[in-house]
């Protein structure tokens, strides 16, 4: 049989594609011409509720179509309020019937740290695409199990790091890319608030508490992002100065990182410091944001009197307007699994750092 190299080349695209999303609802139960993806918000707390499900009835590419709870009566109020059908609402025990489900394309896994990886997996396995909130997971091999079961089950995994969609971060990204200012020499980067909360999982060590994970990866994604590199040696120090709520985890990070190029960063996180802000210093010039990772109001300025103030309406529904149109056109995330493991591989050198009192390679 002769074929035209234009016939084979489609016909592997075809192929492609049907391998690419074999198991999983996007195309298989739903046609390719599916306008918005329906979501299933996995753990209803305060993420989930006061910016995720207000951010899906803002989105275009996506929608809230399904619920996971372990909580009857939250099932109730968000069936109420979202309108959401009784066969779209899950428990953590039936969650794996959502494989059967069509209306629901994507996971969001909005729950503690601990519990990402095992909702992570089972999401993957069910079929479905997983959005995964930050920090990834609490280990490296956590992470790594993560992109495995997503790779297996022929899914795509990204982290919701909300930041990377902002047009004010993504100013600092271009200039690590574009270098107008010559090499970056120092990047200061701190991202902390006050947590008057005194039992919480970020309190707790089993459940994949420390600031480190929490808002430590947003003074860490300050320095890797305005760098462009990533960090070679870590070395940090942890503190808390409130011992009878944070017994077994740190309040306080304090970390600084050696890059390739030469290039230096001072980094800052705290569940008992109100700061965020991102300083980087260049050859030749300096960009500042403050704050850098608010959920909106992100701005600052560039040493050539640039003003870095993009409007930006909610950043969470651009995140997952962006990661549907990825998934849709089959195009790479912007923030995929891959991305979520570097930073924990860097928290886990931190964490060994600060443990040993040492400088640890990475
Ligand atoms: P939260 O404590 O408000 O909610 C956690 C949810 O998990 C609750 O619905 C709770 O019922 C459920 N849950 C199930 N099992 C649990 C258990 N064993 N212990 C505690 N809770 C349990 O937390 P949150 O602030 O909504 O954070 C959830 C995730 O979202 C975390 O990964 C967090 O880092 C992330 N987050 C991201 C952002 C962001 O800006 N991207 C902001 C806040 C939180």
């Amino acid at each position: 049989m002769h074929i035209e190299r234009r016939d084979f080349l489609s016909t592997l695209t075809l192929a492609g594609a049907a391998t690419l999303f074999t198991g999983n609802s996007l195309l298989a139960s739903t046609g390719p011409k599916k306008e918005k993806l329906g979501i299933a918000l996995v753990g209803l707390g305060y993420y989930s509720t006061d910016l995720l499900a207000p951010a899906l009835q803002m989105t275009e590419k996506c929608y809230l179509a399904g619920i996971v709870t372990g909580t009857p009566a939250k099932a109730e109020t968000w069936k109420a309020k979202y309108n959401i059908p009784d066969k779209n609402i899950y428990n953590y025990k039936n969650f794996d019937d959502i494989a059967n489900n069509p209306d629901i394309d994507v996971v969001y896994v909005v729950l503690p740290p601990s519990m990402h990886r095992e909702f992570v997996v089972r999401a993957a396995k069910a079929g479905k695409h997983v959005f995964c909130e930050k920090p990834m997971a609490p280990s490296v091999a956590d992470c790594e199990a993560m992109i495995q079961a997503c790779k297996a089950n022929k899914v795509k995994l990204a982290i919701g790091y909300r930041c990377q969609h902002d047009p004010n971060i993504q100013a600092i990204m271009k200039i690590a890319k574009e270098p107008k200012f010559g090499k970056v020499k120092m990047v200061t980067s701190a991202a902390g608030y006050f947590d008057a909360r005194t039992d919480h999982w970020k309190q707790k060590k089993s459940l994949g508490g420390g600031v480190m994970g929490d808002m430590g990866v947003y003074a860490l994604q300050g320095a890797r992002l305005a760098t462009g590199e990533e960090p070679i040696s870590v070395f940090a120090q942890a503190s808390t100065t409130r011992p009878e709520i944070y017994k077994e985890v740190e309040e306080t990070m304090m970390f600084m990182l050696d890059f390739p190029s030469g290039a230096k960063a001072s980094c800052q996180t705290s569940f008992g410091i109100n700061m965020n802000y991102l300083q980087v210093n260049y050859e030749k010039g300096w960009a500042k944001l403050e704050p850098q990772s608010g959920y909106n109001g992100n701005k600052g300025s560039l040493s050539d009197g640039t003003v870095i103030n993009f409007p930006i309406k909610s950043q969470q529904a651009k995140q997952m307007d962006e990661d549907c149109t990825a998934l849709m056109t089959n195009a790479n995330l912007i923030a995929p699994g891959e991305e979520g493991l570097r930073d924990i591989r860097v928290v886990e050198a931190i964490y060994k750092s600060a443990a040993s009192g040492k400088t640890v390679k990475i």
